[in-house]
């Protein structure tokens, strides 16, 4: 006799939304209200509740001297951004568009870095007049920075990127290590160090982002660890001491069955122990940890109505009137290798007992639009809310609109 399999999870670890009357409560407000509130679906709902709470989780777990940065890629809603700047110390931009929304937001410019490769002159010019940090990732980069100061009269505020000489293992997408259009490589750095200093840039310090989507704590303290020693050891090549030392981020959150929340604790402890190390090493560096996801992945929902209810060939399909054109990531389509279903619910049916195996699929004539594969649902009919758990980074920012020519959706901070 074998022993019995054990069963696989049908999702993920859902977020704590609560349920009233059999309905999913987003923002304090039952589904249906809400989505009479926003006036039409789709629409994506951010609860503030959750994101507060989830910056707080994350205050308690690390050490107070760690700043705490929101990377506004994973969700750059304007207002998202003003609750965030509000919420945390600084926000990471990647483009000039996003130092926009930034400052309007009222983000502190002294909090505010921009990184990412290929930056227009225009976007540095931008960046130098608005006093932010730029995260330097190439020779280019430094000689543009020093004409731009020249004509400014603002010496540009720089730290360097680098490209480190390891990866962040078992992440979801790699972003350092090996050849990589981000940063400097390690093995360059003594170079633009140099040319920083006889630019008369002012130094600030390092960032290091090795990668996103990261669930394994051990992997994450790992490379906090070798990022920090190889900080220490490229210190001794800067132009001025190092003021902060930004170790990335990586923070990932539970999307797919099997997967569990990430244990904040291991990794609050070794940064406590590099933070001490720091003190004699570094003498003066702050450290900083830029998350998106972590930060507003979980306290976000995609809402879209049940337009049709197929069977075919003895399969369900709820056809709504959201899809892949307002969600790519949930669509299995934004940087996954094979497609799993995100953590998904009958929002109007939440306690309900009537249950099957149906799919969730939008209006665009193509089979990759695909919200969730044959899922254990509630029974649903024409004019229930689906929602797609999870929806909070990644999502509306991340999809092609246009693709197929449907109505957009909405966004709202609830
Ligand atoms: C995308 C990005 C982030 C945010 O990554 P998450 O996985 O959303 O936390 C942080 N820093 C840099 C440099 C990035 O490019």
């Amino acid at each position: 006799m074998t022993a019995p399999a054990r069963p696989t999870p049908v999702h993920a670890p859902l977020p704590p939304f609560p349920i009233r009357d059999g309905e999913l409560v987003v923002g304090g407000e039952k589904l249906s209200v809400l989505a009479a509130r926003v006036g039409q679906t789709p629409f994506y709902a951010y609860d503030r509740g959750l994101l507060r709470a989830r910056v707080a989780e994350l205050r308690a777990a690390l050490p107070s001297s760690v700043k705490l940065h929101y990377a506004m890629k994973a969700n750059p809603m304007p207002a998202v951004v003003g609750l965030m700047a509000g919420l945390v110390d600084g926000i990471d931009v990647a483009s000039a568009g996003e130092l926009k929304v930034a400052l309007d937001a009222g983000a502190d410019p002294r909090e505010v870095s921009f990184a990412g490769p290929g930056k227009r002159e225009a976007e540095l010019r931008q960046a130098v007049a608005a006093r932010v940090l730029v995260n330097l990732e190439s020779m280019r980069e430094v000689a543009l920075l020093k004409k731009i100061s020249a004509e400014l009269g603002l010496p540009a505020r720089v730290a360097v990127r680098v490209n480190p000489d390891f990866e962040l293992k078992g992440s979801g997408m790699k972003m350092g290590g090996g050849p990589k259009q981000f940063g400097v490589d390690v093995e360059a750095m003594p170079e633009v160090l140099a040319a920083i200093g006889a630019a008369g840039l002012a130094f600030e310090g390092f960032h290091l982002f090795a990668g996103s989507q990261n669930l394994r704590p051990e992997s994450i303290c790992e490379a906090q660890q070798k990022s920090y020693a190889l900080a220490v050891r490229l210190a001794a090549y800067a132009p001025s001491p190092v003021r902060f030392l930004n170790l990335g981020g990586g923070f990932g959150i539970p999307y797919f069955p099997g997967e569990q929340r990430l244990d904040l604790a291991p990794i609050g402890d070794n940064l406590a122990a590099l933070a001490a190390q720091a003190k004699t090493e570094l003498p003066g560096a702050e450290f900083v940890i830029e998350l998106g996801r972590y930060l507003v992945g979980e306290a976000g929902v995609y809402v879209a109505r049940v337009v049709d209810r197929k069977l075919s060939r003895g399969q369900v399909f709820l056809v709504t009137d959201g899809g892949l054109h307002h969600h790519l990531s949930a669509s299995g389509n934004f940087g996954q290798v094979v497609r799993k279903n995100y953590p998904v619910m009958v929002g109007t049916q939440a306690e309900s007992s009537a249950r099957e195996s149906a799919s969730v699929v939008g209006p665009l004539c193509t089979p990759l639009d695909l919200l969730a594969d044959r899922m254990d649902l509630a029974v649903a009919q024409e004019g229930d809310l689906v929602v797609i758990f999870q929806s909070g980074a990644y999502g509306a920012s991340a999809s092609p609109h246009g693709f197929l020519g449907h109505p957009a959706c909405v966004e709202v901070l609830a």
